[in-house]
């Protein structure tokens, strides 16, 4: 099997080249013309020496997911089919605003945790996406955006928000993440690297230890009862827990506050009394508030609350001091928003077998 040095950080690619008996420094060279010049012919990497490119293509390879569909919206944002392998395919999604591009990056085929409202959960999980599937969706979305802007890489922010539970996929996710911030990879800021959690609470900490960007906590619900219905990973980790976890998590963080994901479902999570207790909740972590209109899709049996009801609902959690956005809906002609990311994934699971084994 030929090494895919896509999916190597700055240390795995040290390792690779000390085992083919070549000089450390190969290795920050290579990262350069992979992930910056995104070269995947070793041929044309002119300033490694003539043997090392001759001996390259029997051993290594640079290569992406194959690009099985491609949709603009009608308001710029970009969503590609990638397939990675015969029986499924992943999405990633590109947000442009006016002074950054956002990238939505998926982290595994399918997902266990079967929140309620997320057509990613109702496929089922099939398996985790290696790093070079991970980091391959901003080499891809790098490389096609390239025409589309002055000078400047198109990606500017990077979210772990597609399709997939990236917490529970830590031992590829964390390579990832350290391309996306290696200066000479990706060199983005830790502050522009944001990993969104439906609460794993191991991964939290694990994370905080081993590589602390941004974080958001898919968080939906102000109370055990409702939120064990509808992200049911919280029967596992409970919200004060949650808590705690998000506290520790900011002695490391790169922001001093937790971002905390709301979609709004009518009659389900939006009335006054659900944004008192969510102010109570937020008393115990410093915290920025979401508010994620529900995106439809078919069967979903949810409906998303009006804009008055939304409104009503911020200015709840604003009076009390706290912070809230209410995120725009882009992308959802192409079903590209958040929660309507599906692929194409062959669920190979008994869900609620693997969600046991997964959290045991
Ligand atoms: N598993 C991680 C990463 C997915 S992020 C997590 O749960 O955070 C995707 C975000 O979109 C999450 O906040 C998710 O709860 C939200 N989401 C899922 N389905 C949605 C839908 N139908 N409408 C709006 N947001 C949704």
């Amino acid at each position: 099997m030929k090494e895919n040095l896509l999916g190597l950080d700055a240390a795995g690619l040290g390792r690779f080249f000390e085992a083919q008996d070549e000089k450390p420094f190969r290795a920050r060279q290579v990262l350069r013309w992979v992930h910056q010049r995104r070269e995947a012919d070793f041929e044309r990497m002119t300033d490694l020496a003539r043997a090392l490119r001759e001996k390259l293509p029997s051993i290594a390879c640079v290569e992406a997911p194959r690009i099985v569909g491609d949709t603009a919206a009608a308001d710029g944002t970009r969503k590609w089919l990638l397939k990675v392998d015969r029986a499924n395919a992943v999405e990633a999604v590109f947000i442009p605003e006016t002074r950054r591009g956002t990238l939505c990056v998926s982290s595994q085929a399918g997902c266990v945790l079967d929140c309620a409202f997320c057509s990613t959960g109702k496929q089922g999980f099939n398996r985790n996406l290696t790093t070079a599937e991970i980091v391959g969706q901003l080499w891809l979305a790098n490389r096609l955006l390239k025409e589309d802007t002055y000078g400047a890489r198109p990606v500017t922010n990077v979210v772990m928000m597609g399709m997939g539970e990236p917490l529970l996929n830590l031992d590829n996710v964390i390579p990832a993440l350290r391309l996306m911030l290696d200066d000479d990879a990706y060199g983005l800021s830790r502050r522009r690297v944001t990993v969104s959690t439906a609460g794993v609470i191991p991964g939290i900490d694990r994370l905080r230890d081993e590589c602390p960007v941004a974080l958001a906590v898919s968080l939906h619900a102000p109370n055990d009862a409702l939120r064990d219905r509808l992200v049911p990973v919280n029967r596992k980790y409970p919200l004060a827990e949650l808590a705690a976890a998000c506290k520790r998590y900011l002695d490391k963080a790169p922001r001093d506050f937790i971002t905390f994901e709301y979609v709004m479902l009518e009659d389900v999570n939006d009335s006054d009394a659900h944004a008192r207790e969510l102010i109570a909740f937020a008393a115990k972590v410093r915290s920025k508030f979401n508010l994620i209109p529900f995106n439809p899709f078919p069967n979903s049996g949810f409906k998303r609350s009006s804009p008055e009801r939304i409104r009503r609902f911020a200015e709840i959690l604003q009076r009390a001091g706290l912070t809230v956005t209410t995120r725009k809906t882009r992308g959802d002609d192409i079903a590209a928003a958040c929660g309507q990311l599906a692929g194409d994934v062959a669920d190979r699971t008994r869900r609620s077998l693997s969600i046991k084994e997964v959290h045991a």
